[in-house]
């Protein structure tokens, strides 16, 4: 990790980026408020990079020793802050000052369905319309959306009329291209964090990443595969906790467990926004209002909920999305939680 002086001007760090080209290493220039810091990909820390700190606008070059080390709070100019790098969606800044709330149904399943969801999801103060169109599923014989490039176009109509940017799931490479047309968030499932391939060519996309926990991750296995993203140059990326595959008789209660400790803990280990998923944590409408006001508590720059017109006849995730007006109650409760301990 090469630190940059505060004053560092953009030529003495493109003379580093050249220095460190010739090292055959690839050098990511990580951005940041306060100072900037080149660090670089792949070479396992073996080459001997001392040679770079005479150069000027070099404050430091620094031997880092963490698996997931380009979205390390500490390898950043966000070192010593609480502060969270804001990731642009549209025109919503996510992990800025407030929280930001991601809401709309688990699938877009016809056109009226997702407008009329649109226009709740803005009453209720939500600023990103979610809707998944390609659902991955346990059984290859449920519902696994509509699959078209038309519902794509539905929700970004429905987004549109609204004012709210849109995410939705990319559940496999070959739907990238065309996911990417309409997305301005990508999502990528929980199910999907460990596949690498799909990370890095998402990454290259350049749009911004909502990344969601697989279920049976550490938390150090959700970083890293941030870190895959981050290694791309894309650093646009969310963090989404989503519950963690419960002990024992815990199913019986909820569908996983929300593992609420992960998102003070991810604060203090990466700049990167951490948003919360309470719908498919708990698997039941009736907890969304308490999981999301922890959640809120616990720091997450936002949540993700699930919503539906109307909820018991959803196609999918039926029991977990509340109605567009328990939507606005809970989004207040959790801004009356952010105002007490925050404001
Ligand atoms: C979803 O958000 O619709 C979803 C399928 O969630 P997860 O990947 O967390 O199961
Ligand atoms: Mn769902």
């Amino acid at each position: 990790m090469i630190i940059m002086s505060a004053t560092a001007t953009g030529e003495q760090i493109a003379r580093v980026v050249a220095e460190v080209i010739k090292l055959h290493l690839e050098p990511l220039v990580i951005p940041g408020a306060y100072r900037s810091i080149i660090q670089t990909v792949g070479d396992e820390g073996k080459t001997d990079l001392s040679s770079l700190s005479s150069l000027p606008g070099v404050k430091e070059v620094a031997v880092i020793e963490v698996p997931y080390r380009l979205i390390n709070r500490e390898c950043s100019s966000y070192a010593n802050q609480y502060d969270t790098m804001p990731v642009k969606v549209g025109g919503i800044s996510v992990g800025g000052h407030y929280p930001i709330y991601i809401a709309g149904p688990c699938a877009v399943e016809s056109k009226d369905q997702i407008l009329y969801t649109a226009a709740g999801v803005m009453k209720a103060g939500a600023q990103i319309l979610r809707g998944g169109v390609f659902k991955p599923r346990t059984s290859v014989h449920s519902f696994r959306g509509l699959e078209s490039e038309e519902a794509l176009s539905w929700l970004a109509a429905a987004g549109r009329a609204y004012g709210l940017p849109i995410a939705t799931e990319v559940r496999g490479e070959a739907q990238i291209e065309l996911v990417a047309k309409y997305a301005d968030l990508i999502q990528i499932g929980a199910r999907n964090m460990y596949n690498q391939d799909l990370l890095s060519k998402v990454a290259k996309t350049g749009k911004p990443i909502l990344l969601k926990r697989h279920f049976g991750a550490s938390i150090e296995e959700f970083l890293m595969a941030a870190e895959y993203i981050a290694a791309c140059g894309n650093t646009n990326i969310i963090l989404c906790e989503r519950g963690i595959v419960p002990v024992g008789k815990g199913r019986n209660y909820t569908r996983y467990t929300l593992d609420i400790s992960a998102v003070p803990v991810i604060r203090k280990e990466t700049f990167l926004p951490i948003i919360v998923d309470p719908s498919h944590a708990a698997g039941r409408r009736d907890l969304i209002p308490s999981l999301s006001c922890a959640a809120i508590a616990a720091g997450a720059s936002g949540l993700m909920i699930e919503c539906h017109i109307n909820p018991d006849e959803a196609r999918v995730d039926a029991k977990q999305q509340v109605t567009l007006i328990d939507l606005g109650l809970i989004l207040r409760a959790c801004g009356g939680v952010w105002r007490s301990l925050y404001e």
